[in-house]
């Protein structure tokens, strides 16, 4: 038995005919790019999360990139942010010439709030929150600290659709959410997407100006935009999705319980869940000293794994000019180190999890 780590296949067998159904009716349509889908998608997705407005993009990285510019965040600016997360969430920040200022991880993998306060300097302009594997960041904390030192508070959000902080769903708690629709997200589309979500009426319509060329009647341009949107085709199918989310969040978690529950191997560390962060699982991430022959092991017995990140972003060659070595954060590293992302998708089937479950729990460290 073959066990992929994702298998995307396996949610589109869920709900084939409503995604068919859907897709050729929007090829039918004539209308491929700002529509109806985009229109209702926004309005379905921002009643979701409760917030006043979703403004739909073309990829997570491009909402990043947007909502710093939305917060005139830029040149001699500096941005405070966990470094251990997917390198999209840096380039966010540091395409908009601010530069980001890395905080090691608490035992959750997000950001340690007990060692933000000591980065901030007179250049701080902004905490990004990753609220990583789909587990919220302690929002409470970071928001008091945020107002304190009259900070904004970005959330990346593209792994956490529908976690929910202390009552509230992430990406409504900061100034700016920022959601990516990339195909292995929780709510993932056919293809590139991404959202902004906020409850400010001037940021929201800013940012529907500034994804379509910067303007809002077509050939009166406001400002240098971009071209980032979401098409018909993906915020149709998004649709579909969205009103599954409840439920496909739901499968993530039964099968990170049995995870949680079942797999019993002193050399695996578990991942470790808060109360009030409604955790939607994106991922599911333990911890191995010899990660490389724990899964060869598991490559050996036909059990695909992954590594959510081998590299932190302070020594990604591209952040080489920010001048960090080996040794300036050692948690990330030593995470980055023992990180291994187990099979994790909806539509798994029971044995196949039955399977993952026997071989680590049968995986005996070399000595
Ligand atoms: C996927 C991801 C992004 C980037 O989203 P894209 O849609 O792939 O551009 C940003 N941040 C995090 C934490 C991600 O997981």
């Amino acid at each position: 038995m073959e066990i992929l780590c994702n298998r995307l296949d396996r949610c589109f067998e869920l709900y084939k005919e409503e995604f068919e159904n859907k897709a050729l009716s929007i090829l039918e349509s004539g209308c491929y790019v700002l529509g109806k889908e985009l229109e209702n998608f926004e309005k379905e997705f921002s009643k979701y999360l409760k917030v006043n407005y979703c403004v739909g993009v073309a990829s997570g990285l491009d909402a990043l990139i947007m909502a710093f510019r939305l917060l005139g965040i830029g040149k001699g600016d500096e941005v405070i942010v966990q470094d251990n997360t997917y390198i999209a969430s840096i380039m966010g920040i540091s395409i908009n010439g601010a530069t980001p200022v890395f905080v090691e991880p608490d035992v959750y993998y997000n950001i340690d709030i007990e060692k933000i306060e000591e980065k901030i300097t007179k250049r701080t302009k902004a905490i990004l929150v990753v609220h990583l594997y789909g587990q919220a960041s302690d929002m409470g904390v970071i928001k008091e600290i945020a107002s304190h030192y009259n900070l904004k508070i970005i959330e990346d959000c593209a792994q956490s659709h529908g976690a929910i902080w202390n009552g509230k769903m992430t990406g409504t708690i900061g100034d700016i959410g920022c959601f990516s629709f990339y195909p292995t997200k929780n709510l993932g589309a056919f293809g590139d997407g991404g959202a902004i979500v906020t409850n400010n009426k001037e940021i929201a319509e800013k940012a529907s100006i500034l994804r379509n060329y910067g303007s809002e009647i077509k050939y009166h341009n406001k400002v240098v935009g971009m071209n980032s949107r979401l098409d018909e085709l993906q915020a149709g199918l998004l649709r579909i999705k969205l009103k599954h989310l409840d439920e496909l969040n739901e499968e993530r978690k039964r099968i990170c319980n049995r995870y949680l529950k079942e797999i019993v191997n002193p050399e695996v560390i578990l991942p470790m869940t808060k109360e009030r962060a409604g955790h939607v699982w994106h991922q599911f991430v333990i911890r191995v000293k010899k990660r490389n022959e724990f899964m060869e092991y598991l490559q050996k017995l036909d059990i695909m794994t992954m590594i959510h990140y081998p590299i932190p972003p302070h020594l990604s060659e591209a952040y080489k000019y920010l001048g960090y070595k080996i040794g300036d954060f050692p948690i990330t590293e030593l995470y980055s180190n023992m990180l291994v992302s187990l099979p994790l998708y909806n539509g798994i089937k029971t044995k196949e999890q039955d399977y993952v479950i026997d071989v680590i729990n049968n995986y005996k460290m070399k000595i």
